[in-house]
C-alpha cells in the first residue's frame, strides 16, 4: 500500500512529478496566517481547472484536496481490488424512491477528482439545452451563453488534447479535434453495425485520452484499466493536465487536507477555511473561498458552515443549498455475441451515437441521451451480473465464462432537476466530526419515460448487431446540481459566475453549479465553466472589483 494515503506528499516546497517515477517539482507554498487570493476546495474537474486559471494570470492560490497525491506510474496497479482507494467511499446515507449507489461510479478523492478514473469521454453540451427553458419548453435556463461557451469548450478539448473524429456528426460546425480519433475496438464495432442497422448515425468518441505522445505521456495502449486509474499517463486527467499546470504557475496544492468549515467575518465575509491535515486542525486565510467538492461535498461543507450570520448554511438563503441534485441515468443493454468481442480492451466506450440528444421528433419525453459501447472489467461485470440477474455461484461461474463473448451499450439519460432530489446533513458525523451527507433521491415521470425509451432503443440496436440473450441493467452515473447558478437570489445559489449570491467573495466551481443535467457526460462541461469563471474573476480583478493581492492579472485567455 502506498504512502500517499498517510502522509502528504505536496508539501515543503515540492510536489510530486506525475511524470517522472519519484521524481519531485518545485511548488510554491504559502503559512496559514499569509492572507492568499484564493482557497479552493477541491481539485477535480472544477477546482482544478480553475487553480490553473487563477495561478496563471498570477493570483496567490491554495487549492486543498482531502485525498492523496498519486503517483500514476507507480502508485497504480492493474487490480480492481487495490484501485479501490480512488473512490471517495466515506460514510454517506442514500435514500429515496431511487437511491442512488455512491462511490466508484460517481465520485473520487483525491488530486485530480473523479477525472483521475473517469472513462474520459469528452463531449459538449447541446447548445440548445443551455437555454432548454426557452429555447425546447422543459427544464431551467443556464446563466451563460452558448456562443461564448463554444471557446470554453475549446479550451478544455486543447487542454486534454481530445482525441476525435474529423467531422462529428452532431457538431459538425466544430473545429478539428487536437488529436485523431482512436482506432474502434470490438464492442464500438458492434454499436457501429447496431446503429446502421437500426439507421441512425454513430460516431468515434471523442475522449481525453492520448493518441499520439504528448511530452512525457505515452499514447494509450488499450490495457481498458481507465475506471480503476491509468497507470501509463495516456489518459489526460485533471492530475496530469490542469495540475502539473497550475502548480508550474504558483499554485500550491495541499492533499490529505479536508476543509471542514469556511469560516465567515461578523461583517458576512469569508475569511478562510479550516481544514485537517497531518493530524490536527489548521486555519487558511484567505480572501476569497471557492468551494469545489462536487455535487454533494459543496453543499455538505456550506451547510456544515452554518453559523449565526448563516443559520442554515451559508449561501442558502433562498434554500437551495443541496437542492435539484441530480445524476444521469445509465442503464445497460447487454448480450452474448458469436464472435469473441473481448470487452475490456480499450477505453470502455470508443463508439457513440448522440442520435436522441439532437432527434426530438417522436419523444413522448423531454431531454435526451446518448449511449455508447462498453467494456467493463471482470469483478465489475461479475458484480453487475450478480446484482441485476441475481446469480450466484456455479450459475455466476457459468455465465462469466461468456466474459469475452458480451457486448453492450449504456445510456447517459438527461434527468429532471426537482427540489425533492437533494443532499442534507444527518446527525452521524463522520472520523473528523463533521456531519455526514444524506442524498434523497427519485425519478420523475419523464425520467421514467426516457429511460424506457433509450432501454428500447438500445435493445434493438443490440439485437440487430446479432446479440442474444439481452439482459438490461438499471444504473446511475455522474452528479450534479446541488448548488445550481442561475439568474436570481430567489431561486438559486450562485450567479452565471458562481459567485454566490449572500456572500460576495464566496464562490463554487464544480458539478453542482449544472441547473440541468444535459444528455452527456459532464466533466468537458464543468472544466469550461470553470475556464469561463476564471475569465471572469481576472475581468473583475482588473476593473477593481474584486479584493485581491495578486500581480497584474494576465490578459485573458480566447
Ligand atoms: C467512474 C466514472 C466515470 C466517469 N466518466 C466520465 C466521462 O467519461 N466523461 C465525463 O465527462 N465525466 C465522467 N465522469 C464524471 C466526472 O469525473 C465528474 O463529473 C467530474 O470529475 C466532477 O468534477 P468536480 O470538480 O465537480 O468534482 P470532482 O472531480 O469529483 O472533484 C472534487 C474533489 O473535491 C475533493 N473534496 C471534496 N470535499 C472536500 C473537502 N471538504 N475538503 C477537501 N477536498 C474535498 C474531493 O476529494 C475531490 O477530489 C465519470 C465519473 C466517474 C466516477
Ligand atoms: S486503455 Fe488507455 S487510457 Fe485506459 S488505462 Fe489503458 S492506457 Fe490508460
Amino acid at each position: 500500500m502506498s504512502d500517499a494515503l498517510d502522509t502528504p506528499r505536496a508539501r515543503d516546497g515540492r510536489a510530486p512529478d506525475v511524470f517522472r517515477p519519484g521524481g519531485w517539482v518545485p511548488m510554491r507554498c504559502y503559512a496559514d496566517d499569509e492572507e492568499v487570493d484564493f482557497a479552493i476546495v477541491g481539485t477535480g474537474a472544477g477546482g482544478g481547472t480553475l487553480a490553473y486559471k487563477l495561478a496563471i494570470a498570477g493570483f496567490r492560490v491554495v487549492a486543498f484536496d482531502a485525498g492523496p497525491f498519486w503517483r500514476p506510474l507507480e502508485d497504480f496497479a492493474s487490480d480492481e481490488e487495490e484501485q479501490q482507494k480512488l473512490y471517495w467511499s466515506d460514510e454517506r446515507i442514500t435514500g429515496g424512491d431511487d437511491p442512488i449507489e455512491l462511490g466508484s461510479n460517481n465520485s473520487g478523492k483525491g488530486v485530480g477528482g473523479s477525472t483521475v478514473h473517469f472513462t474520459m469521454l469528452a463531449l459538449r453540451a447541446r447548445p440548445e439545452w443551455l437555454k432548454s427553458r426557452t429555447q425546447l419548453g422543459y427544464g431551467v435556463d443556464w446563466p451563460v451563453n452558448a456562443t461564448e461557451m463554444t471557446r470554453y469548450y475549446r479550451e478544455a478539448e486543447e487542454m486534454l488534447q481530445v482525441a476525435g473524429p474529423l467531422s462529428y456528426p452532431w457538431d459538425p460546425s466544430r473545429p478539428r479535434y487536437p488529436r485523431r480519433p482512436h482506432e474502434l475496438n470490438a464492442p464500438a464495432t458492434v454499436l457501429a453495425r447496431g446503429c446502421d442497422r437500426m439507421g441512425i448515425p454513430w460516431s468515434p468518441t471523442p475522449i481525453a485520452t492520448l493518441s499520439s505522445p504528448r511530452d512525457l505521456a505515452h499514447p494509450c495502449v488499450y490495457r481498458g484499466f481507465c475506471v480503476i486509474g491509468c497507470s501509463t499517463n495516456a489518459k489526460q486527467s485533471v492530475l496530469v493536465t490542469w495540475i502539473p499546470r497550475a502548480i508550474e504557475a504558483g499554485a500550491e496544492v495541499r492533499d490529505l487536507a479536508t476543509v471542514g468549515r469556511i469560516e465567515v467575518s461578523p461583517g458576512g465575509r469569508a475569511t478562510g477555511v479550516h481544514y485537517h491535515r497531518s493530524g490536527r486542525w489548521r486555519f487558511q486565510r484567505a480572501r476569497h473561498v471557492v468551494v469545489a467538492g462536487y455535487s454533494i461535498e459543496t453543499p455538505r461543507l456550506l451547510l456544515n458552515s452554518a453559523c449565526p450570520q448563516f443559520p442554515d448554511g451559508l449561501a442558502n438563503r433562498s434554500g437551495m443549498v443541496g437542492k435539484c441534485l441530480m445524476v444521469h441515468a445509465n442503464n445497460g443493454v447487454f448480450g452474448e455475441m458469436e464472435e469473441e468481442i473481448r470487452w475490456y480492451k480499450g477505453p470502455p466506450s470508443l463508439a457513440i451515437t448522440e442520435h436522441w440528444n439532437y432527434t426530438d421528433v417522436g419523444k413522448d419525453f423531454h431531454g435526451g441521451y446518448l449511449f455508447g459501447s462498453q467494456g467493463p472489467l471482470i469483478q465489475g461485470w461479475a458484480q453487475t451480473l450478480a446484482t441485476t440477474t441475481g446469480v450466484w455461484g456455479m450459475r455466476l461461474r457459468d455465465q462469466m465464462t461468456r466474459y469475452n463473448h458480451m457486448a453492450g451499450f449504456k445510456m447517459v439519460g438527461e434527468v429532471e432537476p426537482q427540489e425533492r432530489n437533494r443532499v442534507e446533513l444527518d446527525d452521524e458525523v463522520d472520523a473528523l466530526g463533521l456531519k455526514i451527507p444524506r442524498v434523497t433521491f427519485g425519478y420523475s415521470e419523464n425520467d421514467k419515460r426516457l429511460i424506457a425509451h433509450a432501454v428500447r432503443f438500445m435493445r434493438d440496436t443490440l439485437e440487430a448487431a446479432d446479440g442474444r440473450n439481452l439482459m438490461i441493467q438499471e444504473d446511475t452515473a455522474h452528479l450534479m446540481g446541488g448548488c445550481r447558478m442561475g439568474f436570481s437570489p430567489s431561486d438559486s445559489v450562485t450567479d452565471g459566475d458562481g459567485r454566490t449570491w449572500d456572500i460576495p467573495n464566496l464562490w463554487i466551481c464544480d458539478g453542482s453549479l449544472f441547473p440541468t443535467g444535459t444528455g452527456v457526460n459532464p466533466s468537458l462541461t464543468i472544466m469550461a465553466v470553470a475556464c469561463r469563471i476564471g475569465d471572469r474573476i481576472v475581468a473583475s480583478a482588473r476593473c477593481g472589483e474584486l479584493d485581491v493581492r495578486a500581480r497584474t492579472p494576465a490578459p485573458l485567455s480566447g
